[in-house]
C-alpha cells in the first residue's frame, strides 16, 4: 500500500471503529447533523444525474476512461468518510477496506469498481468535479442550468468552509475530542483551512 492507501484505510477503520461503539442516542445525534447535508447532497446528485448522466457514461464510463476518476488524485475530507459510513452498512464498508487494499485498476482511483464508484456519498470533491468537456456539453445551451450549479457551489461552502462553524468542521470536532486524529482532517490540520478557522475565531473574539 502506498501513503494515500495507507491514510484512506487508517482514516476508515477509525470511523468504523468508533461509530460502531457509540451509543444509540450519540449516533442518532451525529445522523441528525448530517441530516441537511444529506438533502443538500441528493438534490445535487439528482441535478447532476439529469444533465450530465447520459453524457458521463457515454464519454467516460462506458469507455472504461473515467477520466476525473484518477489514481490518488482525489481529496477526502475526514467529513466524507464519516458521512459515508454513516449511510452505509458493513458490507459496502468491507467493499471499500478491501478496494483500498486491492485496487481494481493500478492506474484509478481506489474507490473506483467495476460498477463505478464504491461509495454511497461520495467525496464532495468528486460530486462538484466536471470535465471541461462534459460542462461544455452539458451548461453550452443551458444558462439557467450553468446557474443552478453555482448556486449549489455556493450553498455547499456552508456545510464545507470554515469560515464559520461548518458541518465538515463540527464532525472533525467529534472524532478528536474522542481521541481520534486522521491526516484527513484538512479543516483542523491543513495550514490554509486552519489559518481560515482562526481569523475566523480571532474575529469573533
Ligand atoms: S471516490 Fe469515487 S467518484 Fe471520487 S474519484 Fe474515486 S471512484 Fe471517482
Amino acid at each position: 500500500m502506498n501513503a494515500y492507501q495507507a491514510e484512506q484505510l487508517e482514516a476508515l477503520r477509525m470511523v468504523r471503529q468508533l461509530l460502531g461503539a457509540l451509543s444509540e442516542a450519540e449516533a442518532g445525534t451525529l445522523k441528525a447533523d448530517i441530516a441537511d447535508y444529506r438533502r443538500f447532497r441528493s438534490q445535487v446528485a439528482g441535478f447532476l444525474d439529469a444533465h450530465f448522466k447520459d453524457i458521463c457514461t457515454e464519454k467516460c464510463f462506458s469507455s472504461r476512461l473515467s477520466a476525473c476518476c484518477s489514481k490518488n488524485g482525489i481529496i477526502t475530507f475526514f467529513a466524507d468518510v464519516v458521512v459515508n459510513a454513516l449511510v452505509s452498512d458493513d458490507e459496502d464498508l468491507d467493499r471499500i477496506e478491501w478496494a483500498i487494499q486491492n485496487p481494481a485498476n493500478a492506474f484509478k482511483c481506489i474507490f473506483l469498481s467495476e460498477g463505478g464508484c464504491l461509495w454511497r456519498i461520495k467525496p464532495v470533491v468528486c460530486e462538484f468535479f466536471l470535465c471541461d468537456e462534459a460542462e461544455n456539453r452539458a451548461f453550452g445551451d443551458n444558462p439557467e442550468a450553468k446557474k443552478q450549479f453555482e448556486v449549489f457551489k455556493e450553498i455547499k461552502k456552508h456545510f464545507t468552509w470554515p469560515d464559520k462553524p461548518v458541518l465538515f468542521e463540527r464532525l472533525e470536532e467529534f472524532f478528536l475530542s474522542r481521541g481520534c486524529r486522521s491526516s484527513l482532517m484538512y479543516i483542523h490540520f491543513s495550514p490554509g483551512l486552519s489559518r481560515i478557522r482562526q481569523n475566523r475565531n480571532s474575529a469573533l473574539s
